[in-house]
C-alpha cells in the first residue's frame, strides 16, 4: 500500500471513530505499520480538519522529524505492539464510553458471550494504570495483550490490534459492543461465564472462519 494511501485510510478511519461515537472529540488514535515504524495521528488535532501532511511518522526506535507535527501522546504503545507482535500492521486506541466504564472498575470481559474469542482468547484483560503517554503504560499493556487483539486499560479506554486499518476498527467497535452488554448484565446479575473448554471451542470456529 503506497504511504499517501495509508494518509487516507487513516483520515477516514479518524473521523469515523468520531462519527461512530469511539472516541469523542480529539481522544484516541490510530496508526498503520508502514516501513521501518508506522504512520500515526498527531497530537492534538480536531480529526475533521486532518490533512494527508499532518499524519506523523514514527520509526520503531520512537523517532520522528521534530520540526513536523508530533505524533500522538500515546505512540509508545504503538510503537511496543509493532515491536511485539509481528502480525500487527494497525493499531486503534478510543475511549469508547462502555469501555471505558468498565476500566474505571478495572474489571476485565470475562466468556460471558462467546464473541469474546474475537480477541483472541477466553476473556479480554484490563491493563494495569499507568499515566497516559509513558512507557509504563505502554509495558502494562503489551503484558495483557499476550495471545490477545484486544485489551481494556485501567482508567482510561481500549486498544487493539489487527492485521489492516478495516478489521482494526472493527475489532475496537466489538469491544464496545461487547463492553456495553457485559455491563448490561452486571446491572441485573451475575452473568453465567462459559467454561474454558466451551471458549477452546469456539476460539477453534472463530480461527477456522476468519481463515
Ligand atoms: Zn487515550
Amino acid at each position: 500500500m503506497t504511504e499517501q494511501k495509508i494518509r487516507k485510510d487513516i483520515i477516514k478511519f479518524s473521523k469515523l471513530l468520531n462519527k461512530t461515537n469511539l472516541s469523542p472529540l480529539r481522544s484516541g488514535n490510530i496508526s498503520v505499520r508502514y516501513k521501518n515504524g508506522f504512520l500515526i495521528t498527531p497530537s492534538g488535532m480536531r480529526y475533521e480538519t486532518l490533512k494527508s501532511k499532518d499524519i506523523v511518522f514514527v520509526d520503531l526506535k520512537g523517532k520522528y522529524n521534530s520540526k513536523k507535527n508530533k505524533p500522538s501522546s500515546e505512540w509508545h504503545f504503538h510503537k511496543d505492539i509493532y515491536l511485539n507482535k509481528k502480525n500487527a500492521n494497525s493499531v486503534v486506541h478510543c475511549h469508547s464510553k462502555n469501555a471505558l466504564v468498565l476500566s474505571c472498575i478495572r474489571k476485565k470481559i470475562p466468556a460471558f458471550h462467546y464473541m469474546v474469542a474475537v480477541a483472541g482468547g477466553v476473556d479480554i484483560k484490563c491493563a494495569k494504570y499507568a499515566t497516559y503517554g509513558t512507557s509504563e503504560l505502554s509495558k502494562n499493556i503489551i503484558q495483557v495483550l499476550n495471545n490477545r487483539f484486544a485489551c481494556l486499560i485501567e482508567n482510561h479506554g481500549q486498544v487493539v490490534f489487527s492485521d489492516g486499518i478495516d478489521s482494526a476498527f472493527e475489532l475496537a467497535q466489538e469491544v464496545e459492543h461487547l463492553s456495553e452488554q457485559y455491563l448490561e448484565c452486571l446491572r441485573i446479575g451475575k452473568p453465567k461465564i462459559l467454561t474454558n473448554i466451551e471458549m477452546s471451542r469456539v476460539l477453534k470456529k472463530v480461527k477456522n472462519y476468519k481463515k
